[in-house]
């Protein structure tokens, strides 16, 4: 089995960036995974000779109680429940939000291994983007830009290691 590498994180912090670098390209979209379920939307990434599995899990939204937003919170449930390593995403340009917080307790009650990410660190100074992150109690994040590329080696590298 492939490890899964599932992508966590509020609306906005560049999921999906990292997610169509990790693949490379839409195709890349997996149509038959036995054991998952499909209405997620799952890719196949390569680090060196290491095939793996990447899950983009937009719109999580822990606080709506009904309609899509609910069944999308399910959703991201779900594909946590079945990933090997969760990457958590968080926007270092913004900064910590509540929301943050939210999808942190959650991950914690999961008690799936967590990466802390941070995004968007492109021509930032290291600590200026990491400092507002270390009150999650999560450990040192990793610092990347999903968009240039920066740290994603690194970073998948870590993942499949701990998955
Ligand atoms: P998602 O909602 O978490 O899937 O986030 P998206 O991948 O759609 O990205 C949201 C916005 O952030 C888009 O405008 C992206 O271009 C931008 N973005 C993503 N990654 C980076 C990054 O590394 N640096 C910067 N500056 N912007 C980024
Ligand atoms: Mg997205």
């Amino acid at each position: 089995m492939k490890p899964v590498i599932a992508l966590v994180g509020r609306p906005n912090v560049g999921k999906s960036t990292l997610f169509n670098r990790l693949t490379r390209s839409r195709d890349a979209l997996v149509a038959d995974l036995p054991g998952l379920t499909r209405d997620r939307h799952y890719g196949e990434g390569r680090l060196g000779e290491r095939p793996f599995l990447v899950v983009d899990t937009g719109g999580f939204e822990p606080v709506a109680k009904e309609g899509i937003m609910f069944q999308m919170a399910l959703q991201t449930k779900q594909a946590v429940a079945e990933a090997d390593i969760v990457v958590f995403l968080v926007d270092g340009r913004q900064g910590l939000t509540p929301h943050d917080k939210t999808i942190t307790d959650f991950l914690r009650k999961t008690g799936r291994p967590v990466l802390l990410v941070v995004n968007k660190s492109e021509g930032m100074r290291y600590t200026a983007v990491v400092s507002d992150f270390y009150e999650l109690g999560m450990g040192d994040p990793y610092v990347i830009s999903a968009a240039h590329g920066d740290g994603v080696h690194d970073l998948v590298e870590e993942a499949l290691d701990k998955a």
